[in-house]
């Protein structure tokens, strides 16, 4: 006979721990099943590690650059590549185990170890035991995909994962994939003293950014000494002396580029191969994400999806919010969609690029009447008193309604001062709004009314 639960829900990562925490809170009888690591691939394998250790790299930019602020060091600047990992271990070793802490606290919670697999629509196999639930959630997530790439095979490569172990400095770290995770473990590697090649099949970096923005990401990078290699099609990988030589154009080329490693970044997959979900009849798209509606539920009553898993968002905060939405709908009686979010997200290079809905390519393609305003980096007197003037920020506006309808903020703190139009985009409010709101002095902040204050017709 099955053990039954309310409730079980497959994988700890940003959507599944604070769920089942939350059902077992509310008295539902609850099993959690993680095959790997608790907390998943935000606090093991992404945003905190890498963030923790884009913190390093930027000490060592600073401390080089000291002489511009009139600061001395005594000598040359050098990372000690060892007490890098240490402490980014350190900081994911508190996250992790204050995951696993309060999973393993709280009552009617029960955390299994092991790899789970449908064996029906409401049926779970982890362990050789099987668990039996009205109610099951799915937060999987998903891992960096591997190409099909001739000579992979016989090369030994990096994904974000192993880039985790790495306590050393590679000589020269070839990165295929020029999109987020690429570009902030390639300034990360570079500010450590790497040399850094990064390799992408698309004529831009960040495709999904507009132009003006994938250009200035590439130049502000350039400027630190990061080489690239765009349109790099027919890409194959061989072994070369101690290293790796990746050959990247269809036609005859002189030479390959050769480094000592090679980090593959060219997107993630969901985990859904071997989760059984054809036992259950739980549908998925082409690429393998659960289909589901605006609420999260699968075709199979009674069971959810939630996080990358979904296809409907790739971050934690999207991960995060739609626990919220699956909580509020089936425990507060408060009605959430997913269709109520409005897009966010950063890419962390430095200086941070925030966004928020639409980009101007996808407003034009929208053929409605819009102003946009864009101003310099150079102007804010936060950049300035900080010598970090590089990037902009824009702003595209209704022109009709007066709401915005999408930022970028590329420069000092642009990661932050994004959150202001997040929020008078999400209370409804007119950009005028803002303007009329004072700032404090001196911030990033304090420019978006300047901005908003040049709006011109968006030709
Ligand atoms: C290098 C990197 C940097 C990133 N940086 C950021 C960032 O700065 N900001 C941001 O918002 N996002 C970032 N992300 C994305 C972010 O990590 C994910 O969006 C986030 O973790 C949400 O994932 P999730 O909740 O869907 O599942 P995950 O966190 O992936 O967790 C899924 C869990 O399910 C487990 N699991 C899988 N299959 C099974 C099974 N069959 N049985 C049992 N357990 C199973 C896995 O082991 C895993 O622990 C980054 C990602 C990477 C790779």
């Amino acid at each position: 006979m099955p053990e039954q639960y309310d409730a079980i829900v497959i994988g700890t990562g940003q959507a599944g721990s604070p769920l089942a925490v939350r059902l077992a809170n509310a008295g539902r009888k609850t099993a959690i099943i993680e095959r790997k690591l608790i907390g998943g691939t935000c606090v093991n394998v992404g945003c905190i590690p890498t963030k923790t250790l884009i913190a390093s790299a930027r000490a060592a930019h600073v401390a080089r650059r000291g002489a511009d602020f009139g600061v001395t060091i005594g000598g040359k600047i050098g990372v000690d590549m060892a007490r890098v990992k240490a402490r980014k271990d350190a900081v994911v070793g508190q996250s992790n185990q204050g995951v696993a802490g309060w999973i393993k606290r709280t009552a009617n919670l029960t955390l299994i170890e092991g790899q789970a697999r449908f064996v029906g629509p409401h049926r779970i196999r982890v362990n050789g035991t099987l668990l039996e639930a009205e109610q099951i959630f799915i937060n999987v997530g998903g891992r960096a995909t591997i190409p099909d790439m001739p000579g992979l095979a016989e090369v030994p490569y990096l994904t974000n994962t192993s880039m985790m172990e790495v306590d050393f400095l590679p000589e020269h770290l070839l990165i295929i994939g020029g999109s987020y995770i690429g570009l902030e473990f390639a300034q990360m590697y570079r500010r450590f003293g790497s040399r850094v090649t990064v390799i992408e099949m698309a004529p831009r970096l960040i495709a999904r950014e507009d132009e003006e923005v994938s250009a200035a990401v590439q130049s502000i990078l350039e400027g630190e000494g990061i080489a690239f290699r765009l349109n790099a099609q027919c890409l194959s990988i061989a072994r070369q002396g101690d290293g790796v030589a990746v050959h990247v154009s269809c036609e005859r080329e002189p030479r390959d580029i050769v480094g000592s490693h090679v980090l593959l970044a060219v997107g993630r997959v969901p985990n859904t191969d071997d989760l059984g979900l054809d036992q259950a009849g739980i549908r998925t798209d082409a690429r393998g994400y659960i289909t589901v509606d605006d609420e999260l539920r699968t075709n199979v009553p009674g069971v959810w999806a939630v996080g990358d898993v979904n296809g409907r968002g790739a971050f934690t905060h999207t991960s995060y919010n739609d626990y919220e939405i699956v909580a509020a709908n089936l425990l507060d009686n408060d009605c959430r969609r997913v269709s109520d979010r409005i897009l966010a997200y950063a890419l962390f290079v430095d200086p941070p690029l925030g966004r928020v809905g639409m980009t101007e390519h996808e407003v034009r393609a929208s053929g409605r009447k819009a102003l946009f305003g864009k101003i310099m980096m150079t102007r804010v007197g936060r950049a300035r008193e900080r010598s970090e003037t590089q990037g902009f920020m824009q702003v595209l506006v209704d022109a009709e309604t007066k709401r915005i309808l999408g930022a970028a903020m590329l420069g000092t703190e642009g990661d932050e001062a994004i959150h202001c139009i997040l929020e008078v985009m999400a209370a409804g409010a007119p950009y005028t709004a803002m303007q009329r709101t004072m700032h404090i002095h001196p911030t990033v902040s304090e420019l978006i009314p300047t901005l908003l204050g040049d709006l011109k017709p968006l030709s």
